[in-house]
């Protein structure tokens, strides 16, 4: 008996259609593909090699840079929060990485050095989310240290981020793209704004650079719209029934015998839990796909089960499979059961996670 423990089973053709469907939404502008976190969760190189015709990848951290490199990842790679110490202005020299500049720091750390290839640049510049970048009083500042520096490649690519990208009323959104445009418009530079919300819902914000992430995973980014046509999930987290036992009603399920039954009935146990990144918060009544049927999570997330009630005329066997979320289940969805956001759940999946492709 070898039976499915926690698997996030990855579907690189839903991966090319999405990749596909957002070159379309925004034909004249270079893809970003954002990677950070383990590509959401997926698999970093995975992703990475999925995506051959990606313009740049974009990473938090210079460690997930080197593994990209490691694993023969060829395209520009930037570093979207920029580095961290001066001494890691060497290795991104030496390992061809792009990097942000949003602080004194950093601008310093580069115009000090002594590299013998020159770094390209993007300059990030706060529009109004009030996160990272530089005020757009020092633009000018930024941009001549930047463009006089010999360890700079010239030009440079401007850029900022949008905050509320996700929310099609959203009059920030609007403020932030008249203000990027505004400080922006003498420079004949390339610009980047849109992650996958404003690819979906800010044409005027794609410029030369969009830079999705989550969209490229077939998850939605807006708030209140989870279908988006065309695109699907690359991730489905399943996993299998360990146990089908019979319940009479009062008794109590789970951890703190925190749900009772208040009938007779069947209940299932699926492996996998918190240790696998499935959210301890998910409430009585979060949907489970079990045998291609919603079932409802009963009782607390344990580090590595969970309990669904599979109801009395259930026919449901140990082995069976589990979705947890993908197709047939939106994570948009549990997401909000767990009152969390899908990036949260995507990026959580622990390492003891399979990975496996979709056959
Ligand atoms: C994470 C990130 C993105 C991608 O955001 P999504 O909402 O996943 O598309 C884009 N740009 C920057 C700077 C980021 O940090």
């Amino acid at each position: 008996m070898a039976l499915h423990t926690a698997t996030a089973i990855i579907d690189l053709e839903a991966l090319s259609n999405n990749y596909r469907l957002i070159r379309s939404l925004s034909p004249n502008a270079k893809v970003l593909a954002v990677l950070k976190a383990n590509g959401y969760g997926h698999g970093l190189e995975l992703i990475a090699k999925a995506l051959p015709n990606a313009d740049a990848f974009g990473v938090a951290r210079i460690d997930e840079a080197l593994a990209l490199r490691a694993a023969g990842i060829v395209q520009p790679i930037v570093l979207l929060e920029g580095f961290f110490a001066k001494e890691d202005i060497d290795t991104l020299a030496a390992n061809n990485l792009q990097t942000i500049v949003h602080n004194e720091q950093q601008l310093a750390a580069i115009v000090n050095a002594n590299l013998d290839t020159p770094l390209k640049v993007w300059l990030k510049i706060d529009t109004g989310m009030h996160r990272l970048g530089i005020n757009p009083e020092q633009l000018l500042q930024f941009y001549e240290a930047l463009s006089q520096s010999k360890n700079v490649q010239q030009p440079i690519v401007l850029m900022s981020h949008l905050g509320c990208a996700d929310d099609k009323e959203s009059p920030a959104t609007k403020q932030q793209i008249s203000l990027f445009d505004e400080i922006t418009a003498d420079f004949l530079l390339e610009k980047s704004l849109a992650n996958s919300a404003g690819v979906l819902l800010w044409p005027q914000s794609h410029h030369q650079w969009i830079r999705p992430g989550l969209l490229l995973y077939g998850v939605s980014p807006l708030q209140f719209d989870i279908h988006i046509d065309g695109i699907a999930p690359v991730m489905t987290l399943q996993s299998s029934l360990i146990s089908v036992r019979e319940i009479a009603a009062g008794e109590a399920v789970g951890y703190g015998g925190a749900w009772i039954s208040e009938k007779n009935t069947t209940i299932g146990v699926v492996a996998i839990g918190y240790g696998d990144g499935y959210p301890r918060h998910a409430p009585n009544g979060t949907p489970v796909l079990i045998n291609g049927r919603r079932v409802p999570l009963i009782g607390r997330v344990s580090m590595d089960m969970i309990s669904v009630d599979l109801g009395v005329q259930s026919k449901d066997k140990v082995g069976d499979i589990a979705t947890l979320w993908g197709k047939g289940l939106a994570v948009e969805e549990v997401a909000e059961f767990a009152t969390t956001i899908p990036y949260e759940l995507l990026c959580n999946i622990t390492r003891r996670v399979h990975i496996q492709l979709a056959k």
